[in-house]
């Protein structure tokens, strides 16, 4: 039977040959739960790993709109609805350049193992455009996020999918494609969750991703009696995830030494001080110039075109794209004593860089199961607007603590092997796989 599975990934690598992406995280979940399936009759026969990897739906859609200057723009917009299985279909929107449909496909995919993990009643899937944000005004912005959901809004619905943030889409971008949504269904549902908290968001939804990485790391370092407490952490990325990772492995006593964008790193050999990350935080939505125009203020080190990956460091989290670093990245860091590589954005480590890391037993958590705190905020996010309610910040944190524990404890228990050492990225794979497979089983075909 894993004949069989392994001749339908063969076709399925050449009916996506220029799906690089998509293919990368089919590989990686392949290998993981081969035992699983060779061990169990009923996922084999009902083709249960076949049947995961092909999303349910892909929708995409023309996106036209007209720039401040009454300039016609043509955009290509995206939803892949990957699987509903064990509730709506769940995951952000991303505007970047590099959109394209192998990408969205991988970015679906993992989601959808990442929301099983959560333990919450959320399904996957992941949506976005083609469009460049960079320079553009907030017209501009406003016009494109309207004619997006112009177009989005017929195939989303508060129990049918519900979309959120990613990359390039923050709090202002979801409030102008809630607004549009509002206006053409004349509903006020949760169907975007990380909206403004004066019209249905929750507390803690801008944080969750950050502060749920550095809950992980923690639960992640005890489980090996280790402390965060003294240790130098290297940060990529200066968004939000990186932003609040940093503000939160800071506040638990690390010593975060850099933050970093397309352009360069900022390295900080003292750590950065709560008081510099929210001066960078302050000019949110222009890190592209933030990094370097605040070097001197906080007494830090720019350097361009370079990343963090060559400096010494006890923990290191990859916080700003998909794969971000690298084999030789990888080796920089480990040649330098880092023991610890915990993921921020959605599959920032390379295959490559996996193999090695995995090879010398570096402690490494994948981002499905360590960046999994946004999208189990946004769940609240949902349950709350679904009973009119709001809850405080402080039990959400809690809430969410708590998520990001059970979610650590479920890979260890999945993940360890023979000698020990704990294979997170098995564990996550193996936990969400199963609950996947059960209720495929269960809901029939
Ligand atoms: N974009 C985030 C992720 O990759 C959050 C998705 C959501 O909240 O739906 O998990």
């Amino acid at each position: 039977m894993t004949q069989d599975l392994s001749k339908y990934l063969d076709a399925l690598q050449s009916r996506y040959k220029n799906q690089k992406e998509f293919l990368q995280a089919v590989e990686e979940v392949y290998q993981d739960i081969k035992p699983m399936i060779k061990d169990n009759k009923h996922y084999q026969e009902k083709r249960v790993f076949e049947r995961l990897t092909e999303p349910d739906r892909i929708i995409t859609f023309r996106v036209e709109w007209l720039d401040e200057d009454n300039q016609v723009h043509i955009n290509r917009g995206w939803r892949v609805q990957h699987s509903n299985l064990i509730g709506p279909y769940k995951g952000g929107l991303r505007f970047h350049p590099t959109v394209n449909e192998s990408i969205l496909k991988f970015l679906a995919f993992e989601q959808c193992f990442k929301n099983a993990l959560t333990g919450l009643p959320m399904g996957g899937g992941k949506g976005g455009a083609d469009f460049d944000p960079k320079g553009k005004s907030d017209i501009d912005i406003m016009r494109f996020c309207q004619a997006y959901m112009m177009e989005l809004q017929r195939h989303i619905g508060a129990k049918t999918d519900v979309p959120a943030g990613d990359i390039n889409v923050g709090n202002r971008e979801i409030g102008y494609l809630y607004g549009q949504y509002k206006k053409i269904q004349n509903q006020f549902e949760g169907v975007l969750t990380g909206k403004d908290i004066e019209f249905g968001g929750s507390h803690v939804r801008t944080e969750a991703t950050g502060y749920g990485l550095v809950y992980f790391l923690i639960a992640m370092l005890e489980q090996h009696d280790k402390s965060l407490e003294g240790m130098r952490v290297a940060i990529s990325g200066a968004g939000n995830v990186a932003i609040h990772a940093a503000l939160k492995a800071i506040e638990r006593g690390a010593k975060v030494i850099s933050l970093s964008n397309s352009k360069g790193v900022l390295v900080c050999e003292e750590g950065f001080s709560e008081e510099s990350v929210k001066k960078i935080l302050a000019r949110r939505g222009d890190s592209d110039n933030a990094l370097k125009d605040v070097h001197e203020d906080i007494n830090g080190k720019w350097q361009d075109d370079e990343t963090p990956w060559h400096l010494t460091c006890d923990v290191a989290m990859p916080c700003a794209t998909q794969n971000e670093l690298n084999e030789d990245d990888a080796k920089s860091l480990i040649d330098n004593g880092c023991l610890c590589i915990a993921e921020g954005a959605n599959m920032p480590c390379t295959s490559q860089a996996i193999e090695l890391i995995q090879k010398e037993k570096v402690l490494y958590s994948p981002g499905k199961a360590s960046n999994a705190g946004g999208v189990a905020l946004s769940g609240l996010e949902m349950s709350q607007n679904a009973s009119f309610q709001r809850k405080e910040f402080d039990v959400l944190n809690e809430q969410l603590r708590e998520i990001m524990t059970t979610i650590h404890d479920r890979c260890v228990n999945y993940g360890e092997e023979s000698d020990g050492h704990i294979n997170y990225v098995k564990g996550a794979n193996m936990a969400s796989f199963e609950r996947l497979a059960n209720a495929m089983i269960a809901l029939g075909i």
